[in-house]
């Protein structure tokens, strides 16, 4: 096998030699500091960078230059995403699976988990509950059971939940975390106007991918490796890709997820649209402390800081998984999507789970309500938002990377988010969170650069107050 970047095979374009003269070289170069100031130094031209220099810059151990790297991790998490943070929800649809993922409770042989599927009625309570809080977008999530789970029930229950309007609440836009499936199957998740797909690698070294996924359909690792692939051939052009940091060393992981993006790019033109980091947590019969290669806070940060700056136009994803005070700290460094509130049980927003049912994929870190990650954020400075503009007007795949690229993009996502914010506080904040709310959007619409949209935006905040609602550049 030898590796290359546009090849439609696994394993050449996630190719094991390349990835372990990769890590060789980080190593062997690790305290060359004039090799990694000049990656720096390009890093910051923010154009990215590749995997064998990211992978570089993650071996590097010298206080100074890791303090630099962070500083510029900050810089282009503040050039490309200001201080907006994307809100968003799991809706966990179903939790039958046909897989033995070792790491999941979910697996097919957990006998103690309560199973459950949520029929269309009970996907109504659970997207009202959603709006209730305050949510626009969501992230549906199902096991993988082709009797029980098919492909018709996902278009149906994506279309449910487009369907609902309660009060001033609706979803728009519903990202998809399903099994790795056909081309004709992504085609259908494309038309029923799924926002992005999202399927984890978990790890991209396939001895270990093998030993971790048993049985089921999943333990094809070439097939889960290619997926992606046929998702962008299925028309569906934005992807959400990640690792479950600790099942492997992370710093093969690492390379690896970078190599996928450089492939997608390769092969598509366009690379992910986000990257999700999530570390192994204990749930039901899983014990986080059986996985010997889980990770630091420190290295976790390290992490999150070398993939902001390899790649710029991603954006990153963290769940609540993670806790308050891990979520603060790689907020700064380039996280630009956060759940809140999140129920990762099937049925949980409708219903209070039972300690005796309880049918959850982990245990949550932050179990704090999405007022309360709201206020949270307001106090941090930064501006949650809720907007979903780009994916509605049609703004995916290489049109939404060309607007990011050229900086256009900073003109929608300001004036989006404060819309958004608006629309939030008006409807679903506690006194206080709307309160502090208020006074930041008074603040930040005067910093919207262009004079015109900074008019149309006073005037749509305004509109807001008053009752209209759903308005996007
Ligand atoms: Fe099933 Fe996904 Fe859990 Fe694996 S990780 S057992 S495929 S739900
Ligand atoms: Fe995201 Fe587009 Fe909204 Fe910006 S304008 S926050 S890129 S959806």
């Amino acid at each position: 096998m030898i590796y290359q970047a546009d090849s439609s095979k696994a394993e050449e374009f996630i190719n094991h030699e390349e990835i372990l003269e990769t890590l060789e070289y980080a190593q062997a170069n690790k305290n060359n500091r004039v090799l990694i100031e000049q990656l720096i130094e390009k890093a910051a031209l923010c154009k990215g960078l590749t995997h064998k220099e990211a992978a570089l810059l993650l071996e590097c151990d010298q206080p100074d230059l890791i303090e630099r790297i962070f500083h510029l991790a900050k810089e282009i998490k503040q050039k490309f995403y200001g201080n907006r943070i994307v809100m968003f929800a799991p809706l966990y649809l179903s939790n039958y699976c046909v897989n033995g993922c070792i790491y999941c409770p979910y697996h097919a042989k957990n006998k103690t988990i309560a199973r459950k599927k949520l029929t269309q009625e009970e996907i109504c309570k659970e997207v009202i509950a959603l709006q209730d809080m305050g949510h626009k977008r969501l992230a549906l999530e199902a096991g993988e059971h082709p009797s029980l789970n098919p492909i018709e029930y996902i278009l149906e229950s994506i279309q449910t939940i487009y369907s609902i309007k309660h009060k001033n609440g609706a979803i728009r836009r519903v990202n998809v975390n399903i099994a790795a499936t056909t081309v004709e199957n992504y085609r259908r998740l494309k038309e029923a106007g799924i926002g992005t797909y999202i399927l984890f690698q978990e790890t991209y070294h396939k001895e270990n991918y093998e030993n971790l996924h048993p049985t089921g359909p999943k333990s094809n690792y070439a097939y889960h490796t290619e997926a992606m692939d046929r998702a962008m051939e299925g028309g569906i052009d934005d992807v959400g890709m990640g690792v479950l940091f600790g099942l492997n060393t992370f710093r093969y992981d690492f390379v690896g997820l970078l190599m996928h993006a450089e492939h997608l790019e390769a092969r598509f033109g366009v690379g992910p649209h986000t990257i999700s980091v999530p570390r192994i947590c204990s749930a039901d019969d899983i014990d986080a402390r059986d996985f010997p290669n889980a990770i630091s806070d420190e290295i976790f940060s390290k992490i999150v800081a070398v993939i902001r700056i390899a790649v710029p136009y991603t954006g990153m994803i963290i769940s609540t998984r993670e806790s308050q005070e891990s979520r603060r700290k790689v907020l700064e460094l380039g996280i630009s999507q956060i759940s809140g509130g999140s129920r990762t049980s099937v049925g949980g927003y409708a219903e209070t789970e039972l300690p005796t049912n309880n049918s959850a994929q982990f245990d949550v870190s932050d179990t704090r309500s999405l007022d309360e990650v709201v206020n949270w954020l307001l106090e941090l400075g930064y501006i949650p938002s809720f907007c979903t503009a780009c994916y509605r007007e049609g703004r995916t795949g290489d049109r939404f990377m060309s607007l990011v690229k050229s900086g256009q993009i900073a003109n929608c996502c300001g004036p989006n988010a404060l819309m958004t914010l608006k629309e939030y506080l008006e409807d679903y904040a506690s006194e206080d969170t709307r309160k502090k709310g208020v006074s930041l959007i008074q603040k930040e619409v005067e910093r919207i650069p262009n004079p015109k949209i900074r008019e149309i935006a006073i005037r749509n905040l305004k509109e807001i107050t008053e009752g209209k609602r759903d308005f996007r550049f």
